[in-house]
């Protein structure tokens, strides 16, 4: 084996990883390790040195940076008569690489804010978590001065487009820091009103449909209706600042007209008590179980129309006609409607109205 070649292979292996055939010493792989998330595979052919070597970058690495014989000084000014030793080639091809995986200023604010590393040149790879700990990547590619351009990952891009963005073509006016934010707050605001609208899917109880406006919000139309028939009608707007802004909702339609004040004062209660981890159902559930309260419909004991024991109905729906077909009972102090099954059996125990608490001995 040529000495010269052997020299040179054992001053690369002296500072670099690098892989070679005995019978070929002369063609190594080196490994460039940049960063402990970027890895290098340079290929290198020396064999005819002194006669200028071949570098062959990783093909994603040449479209990025170009052709090694142009950017490296050791190349583009090789003399066969006075070269340079072949580790220099790699030490300059080095420092170019780490020249260029290094964050911008832009950058490293994103770094020091998200979950996000370099995964390349002029490239800043940034994760996303949301609800359930989902994750959602996307590359920022940003060689100033010119613009940064985004890459979504296909997940991502199901539920928000690049060009959604409002921060983004602002730019330099708008950093990358902001445009980071608003892609985090997008997709915490999308994830969370898919899980929504799936909660809202499963409620076979609660009519919905679902429609998006040009400025981002949705509004979901509801109807909820028990089972005496009576109903209330709301309409819910989600915000872009969902669910860091409460929703709002809205009292569109109500069968009781005289409960229609105190139902507004649940909505703006529920809207003042906002908290981010109550969900839609939930609200509508309360909603529900307060139109129930209010009926004269329902029975007070067992929150039902239909009474458990016989089966009748507190009052049938025709007016006027009462009597066999019912099964009712009012409280004379507060008029509180119950079952007289239901009632009988509470005054046996309890010996008083369960709404008002007034003693009561007589049984029917
Ligand atoms: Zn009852
Ligand atoms: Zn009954
Ligand atoms: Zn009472």
């Amino acid at each position: 084996m040529d000495n010269n070649l052997e020299k040179e292979r054992d001053l690369i292996l002296q500072e670099y990883s690098a892989d070679y055939e005995d019978e070929n010493p002369a063609e190594m792989i080196i490994y460039l390790s940049l960063t402990p998330e970027i890895h290098y595979q340079i290929q290198l052919n020396f064999k005819n040195f002194p006669e200028k070597p071949e570098i062959i970058l990783p093909s994603a690495l040449k479209q990025e940076i170009g052709d090694p014989n142009r950017f490296l000084t050791h190349l583009r000014e090789w003399d066969p008569h006075n070269p340079p030793h072949i580790v220099e080639i790699i030490r300059e091809l080095e420092g170019i690489l780490q020249h260029i995986i290094y964050p911008n200023d832009e950058m490293e604010n994103v770094m020091m804010e998200f979950n996000a590393h370099m995964s390349g040149p002029y490239r800043l790879h940034v994760l996303l978590y949301s609800y359930k700990m989902k994750t959602y990547e996307f590359d920022i590619i940003h060689k100033k001065p010119h613009p940064p351009s985004l890459s979504f990952s296909p997940e991502l891009e199901k539920i928000l487009k690049v060009n959604e963005l409002r921060t983004l073509p602002k730019w330099p006016r708008f950093s990358l820091i902001d445009i980071v934010r608003e892609i985090s707050r997008k997709i915490d605001n999308r994830t969370r009103i898919l899980d929504e609208l799936k909660k809202l899917e499963k409620r076979n109880d609660i009519q919905k449909s679902v429609r998006r406006s040009l400025n981002g919000k949705l509004t979901i139309n509801t109807r909820i209706q028990i089972e005496t028939n009576e109903f209330c009608e709301l309409e819910i707007k989600l915000s872009e600042e969902f669910p860091l802004a409460p929703p709002e909702m809205e009292l569109k339609n109500v069968s009781d007209d005289k409960i229609r004040e105190e139902m507004n004062e649940l909505l703006i209660s529920q809207y003042n008590q906002w908290q981010h981890a109550t969900t839609i159902v939930e609200l509508l559930d309360d909603v529900k179980a307060f139109l129930k309260n209010k009926s004269k419909l329902i029975c007070q004991i067992c929150h039902h129309y239909k009474c458990p024991k016989c089966g009748k109905p507190i009052q049938t729906q025709i007016r006027g006609i009462s009597g066999e077909n019912e099964c009712r009972k009012n409280c004379a102090d507060c008029q509180a409607s119950f079952h007289r099954c239901c009632w009988v059996e509470q005054i046996k125990l309890m010996r008083k109205c369960p709404v008002c608490l007034t003693p009561k001995t007589i049984l029917f």
